[in-house]
């Protein structure tokens, strides 16, 4: 991704040229506004962070991180003071010296959750300077007024007929309630009964929340694989790598993962080693904007598909819509009521803001 603003110097200095694209950071905070509704888990508990970066020409971009109190910390003493007076549009050089200023501590999770806020505030920033959306800053042919398809996490079988009627294309069902020894025979019926109620067209997923061991994976996905599972998502430990080697070499059912996982070096090592049929990046985790650009370019160049965790958020719609030639946006969950902007689905179907940047803003009545 090049710089945004390609001014023409001929007849200016050096000087004024630069002077020209400098956009000067003048203050980042970071806060976590009440979220009441918000589901009661370790995300919320750990919980989001927006954060605002401000610049002398009166911007304001608005990003969402992740990392609770340590990661407002991080954001408001390491990076503030790394990135204060520095030029925000250039995204990628501060992205690059954030990560490594905080390497030794932070190449993985909550560091990475709080850089990505930051990232994300930058790309709105680069967005808002430009007048155009994040999603035409990516791709100038993007169809603003596409309606993408979306998919939705539910529960039981009666929940996906509900989601499908509803103009869902296609249904994720969560199994984590099974528990880590669950009776793949009990999987395996939900799965039936949900295809029954769907029919052969809908896509049908599984999600394990990274509860299951190998053995149990593999008996899992045998027992599902007559129903025509699409994926299923995340089985065991993210870090276990070689378990996921395995995963892939031998399972029916094509395995998807990645929403714990952070920054290109670790999507790197997932692509490489082919781990993956579906990767799903979390861009409000994973390193933000500039680190889902990296992995969207890694995976198409192996054929693996790019499915953002929580697609139909403003941030990783954006880069769904300009990126992904088959796309495909998760539903949400009501995690960041703290802030205005983001699109509806309807009838199962989501369409980008044209609003400059990510077109997020913070409620002022604090949501
Ligand atoms: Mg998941």
């Amino acid at each position: 991704m090049g710089k945004i603003n390609h001014y023409e110097s001929p007849g200016l200095s050096d000087f004024s040229y630069w002077y020209l694209e400098l956009m000067r950071i003048t203050e980042i905070r970071a806060s976590q506004p009440p979220t009441p509704g918000s589901p009661a888990d370790w995300r919320t508990q750990l919980g989001q962070i927006v954060v605002e970066v401000k610049t002398d020409d009166g911007l304001v971009g608005l990003g969402v991180g992740g990392g609770g109190v340590a990661g407002i910390h991080l954001v408001e003493t390491v990076l503030r003071d790394l990135l204060v007076g520095r030029d925000a549009s250039d995204v990628e050089a501060l992205h690059e010296e954030m990560c490594r200023h905080t390497s030794f501590y932070g190449r993985k999770g909550l560091v990475v959750m709080a850089i990505s806020g930051v990232d994300l505030a930058l790309w709105d920033l680069r967005g808002k300077a430009a007048n155009l959306p994040v999603a035409r800053l990516l791709n100038p042919n993007v169809d603003l007024d596409l309606e993408l398809p979306t998919y939705s996490t539910v529960f039981d079988d009666e929940d996906a007929e509900s989601a499908f009627n509803a103009g869902h294309e296609a249904i994720k069902l969560h199994v984590e309630r099974f528990g880590d020894q669950p009776d793949p025979a009990e999987i395996a019926n939900l799965v039936q009964r949900t295809r029954e109620r769907l029919g052969p067209d809908a896509s049908v997923m599984i999600d394990a929340f990274a509860r299951w061991n190998i053995d149990t994976s593999l008996r899992v996905a045998e027992a599902i694989a007559p129903y025509d599972v699409a994926w299923l998502e995340e089985p065991i430990q993210p870090d276990d790598l070689d378990g996921y080697a395995i995963l892939s070499e031998q399972s029916p059912v094509p395995i998807a993962g990645g929403e714990h996982e952070y920054l290109a070096d670790g999507f790197k090592t997932l692509i490489d080693r082919q781990l993956h049929a579906v990767l799903q990046p979390d861009i409000n985790w994973c390193g933000g904007l500039t680190t889902l650009i990296d992995i969207y370019n890694m995976a198409q160049a192996a054929n693996i598909r790019v499915i953002p965790h929580r697609g139909c958020e403003p941030y990783a719609l954006a880069a769904i819509a300009a990126l992904d030639s088959r796309p495909l946006a998760e539903s949400g969950r009501k995690w960041f009521n703290c802030l205005s902007g983001f699109p509806e689905i309807r009838d199962g179907r989501i369409q980008l803001s044209n609003r400059f940047g990510f077109g997020v803003e913070l409620r002022s009545d604090g949501g």
